[in-house]
C-alpha cells in the first residue's frame, strides 16, 4: 500500500505494450484501456463541469498530470469505431527487431525571433534526445504567410546554434515540401474523408463555443453535406477551405482517441464532440498546421515530439491523421509553458524576452542554459553549463515535476503559478474513469495518479475492496 492507502502495484509499463508506431495499429492497454462502454458522455461532462474549461485540453484519463517515474513511452490510440487506415498497404509491415534510434525535431515557425519560452522548449527537445543517444531534426515552419521572412528563418537558426543546440539534419523548410502535403490531401480526398467548407470565420465563432485550446472554433458541421450543385454554386462566390471529417457516432462521444504524454500523463479527447471536422487545407490554400506537421514527422522518421503544451490539443488530431495515413505516431511531451507575469505567454510576436535580449544580457550561451536549466530544476543550481553539460542532469522526471505553466518574472526570476486545476482527481471523475475498468486496469490507473482528493481515495477503495 501507498502513503495514501491506494494499493502499489506494477508500473504502467507492465500493462502498456509499447506502441511502435506500426502503421495503422491500434495497440490496446489491457485493463487501462478496457474503457468499452464506460460512457465518455458522463466522463466528458463531469471533467468538464469540474474545471469549466471543456475544450482547454484533451481530458486527463486520471484527472491528474503525473506518470510513474518509469513512465510507458507509449501512445495509445484508440478508434475502433468508423475510423479508417486509409493506407492499408503499410499496415503489414513486419515489427522491426531493432529498437528505433530517437529522432527529436525543432520545429520553429520563424514569425519573430525566439523568446525564452522557444529556448527551453529546444533545449528540452535536444536534451531528451541526446539524453537517449538520439539526434536531432530542425525544420522552419514557414507555411504562413507571416512566416515566410527569409531573414527570420536565419536568425532562428543563428540563435539554435549560437545556443549550442545543434542539429544533425535539415533545415528543412515547409515551403519547399508543398508537393508532399498534396500528396497526403489527396489520400485523403480519394477516400472520401474531406469535404470542401464555406463557412467563413465570422460563421464559425458565431455557431459554435470556442476550441480553448488554439482558439478554433468546434465545428457543427454546417457544410458537412452540401450537394455537388451547392458546392458548385458556392465555389463561384468563394474558394472553399478543405475539412476532414471526424468519425460521427450515435453516442456523442464514443470515438475517442487516447494518448499519454510523458509530461501531462493519459489524455483523451472525443474528436467528434471536442473538436469537429477539421481543416487540412485553408481557404487561401495554405496547407494546415496539422496536416504538414503530421507529414513531415513522418518524412522526417521523429520519434520523440517535444513542444509548449499550447499543442497538447493539437495532438489527438494528429494522431488521428496519422492513423488515417498509415504513418507512425511518435511519443509526445509537451512542456509548461512561460508566462509573462501579466499572465499573457511569452510571444514572439510581443518580443518578450527575445534571444536578442537575452544574448545581451547574459553575454554568453553558458551562462543563460545554466540559468535557464538552474530555474527550471533541470540542473542543481544556475552554473553556467553547455548544453552538452546538461545532458547529464536531464530528466522527465524534472520536467513532469514542474509542469505547471511558469511566470517568468524579469527581476525575481521564475516562479511556480498555481497547480493546474486537473491535478486533483475528485470522487466523481474517479467513480466515472474507473467504472469499467479490470482489476488490472484499475491498479494502472492508481499508480500514475498523483494526489486524489481523500473523497476520491475513498471511491478508489470503496471500488478495490469489491473486488477482494
Ligand atoms: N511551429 C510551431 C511553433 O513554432 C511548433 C509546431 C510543433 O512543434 O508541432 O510554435
Amino acid at each position: 500500500m501507498s502513503e495514501n492507502g491506494l494499493p502499489l502495484c506494477r508500473s504502467l509499463e507492465d500493462h502498456v505494450p509499447l506502441f511502435r508506431g506500426n502503421p495503422g495499429s491500434c495497440e490496446e492497454l489491457p485493463g487501462f484501456l478496457s474503457f468499452e462502454g464506460l460512457g465518455w458522455r458522463a466522463a466528458i461532462e463531469l471533467s468538464s463541469r469540474r474545471s469549466g474549461t471543456r475544450n482547454a485540453r484533451p481530458r486527463q484519463l486520471a484527472g491528474h498530470g503525473s506518470v510513474s517515474p518509469t513512465a510507458p513511452r507509449a501512445i495509445l490510440v484508440r478508434m475502433d469505431i468508423n475510423a479508417r487506415n486509409i493506407a492499408t498497404h503499410a499496415a503489414d509491415a513486419p515489427a522491426t527487431a531493432e529498437p528505433t534510434p530517437v529522432v527529436g525535431r525543432f520545429a520553429p515557425s520563424p514569425s519573430g525571433r525566439m523568446h525564452l519560452g522557444n529556448v527551453f522548449s529546444c533545449l528540452c527537445s535536444w536534451l531528451s534526445a541526446r539524453s537517449q543517444g538520439g539526434g536531432i531534426v530542425l525544420r522552419i515552419e514557414d507555411l504562413d504567410d507571416r512566416c515566410k521572412r527569409p531573414e527570420l528563418a536565419a536568425q532562428l537558426i543563428d540563435d539554435l546554434a549560437w545556443l549550442g543546440l545543434e542539429w544533425d539534419e535539415g533545415p528543412y523548410y515547409q515551403h519547399d515540401r508543398l508537393d508532399l502535403y498534396e500528396r497526403a490531401l489527396h489520400q485523403l480526398q480519394d477516400a472520401g474523408l474531406t469535404y470542401p467548407c464555406f463557412c467563413t470565420r465570422a460563421e464559425l465563432h458565431a455557431a459554435s463555443a470556442p476550441h480553448a485550446s488554439d482558439g478554433t472554433p468546434i465545428y457543427r458541421g454546417a457544410c458537412r453535406g452540401l450537394s455537388a450543385e451547392e458546392v458548385a454554386r458556392r465555389s463561384i462566390l468563394r474558394a472553399p477551405a478543405t475539412r476532414l471529417r471526424v468519425p460521427v457516432v450515435d453516442d456523442l462521444a464514443d470515438d475517442v482517441i487516447e494518448f499519454v504524454d510523458r509530461t501531462y500523463g493519459a489524455q483523451c479527447e472525443a474528436l467528434a464532440t471536442e473538436c469537429g471536422d477539421f481543416l487540412v487545407r485553408r481557404s487561401d490554400g495554405v496547407f494546415a498546421y496539422q496536416l504538414a506537421v503530421v507529414v513531415d514527422d513522418a518524412a522526417m522518421g521523429v520519434t520523440e515530439v517535444v513542444r509548449g503544451c499550447d499543442l497538447l490539443g493539437s495532438t489527438p488530431r494528429q494522431i488521428y491523421l496519422q492513423h488515417l495515413l498509415g504513418l507512425p505516431t511518435p511519443h509526445y511531451a509537451h512542456i509548461p509553458l512561460l508566462m509573462s507575469p501579466d499572465g499573457r505567454r511569452l510571444s514572439k510576436r510581443d518580443r518578450d524576452l527575445d534571444l536578442g535580449e537575452l544574448r545581451a544580457r547574459f553575454g554568453t550561451p553558458e551562462t543563460l542554459l545554466g540559468w535557464l536549466a538552474g530555474q527550471m530544476g533541470i540542473a542543481p543550481d544556475a552554473t553556467p553549463r553547455t548544453a552538452e553539460q546538461l545532458v547529464e542532469h536531464f530528466s522527465w522526471d524534472v520536467i513532469r515535476a514542474h509542469r505547471e505553466n511558469i511566470v517568468m518574472d524579469e527581476r525575481t526570476g521564475m516562479q511556480q503559478t498555481a497547480a493546474h486545476p486537473d491535478d486533483h482527481l475528485d470522487s466523481d471523475i474517479a467513480k466515472a474513469s474507473t467504472t469499467h475498468l479490470s482489476p488490472e486496469g484499475f491498479d494502472a490507473f492508481c499508480e500514475i495518479l498523483d494526489s486524489p482528493t481523500p473523497e476520491a481515495t475513498k471511491t478508489l477503495l470503496e471500488r478495490k475492496s469489491a473486488w477482494e
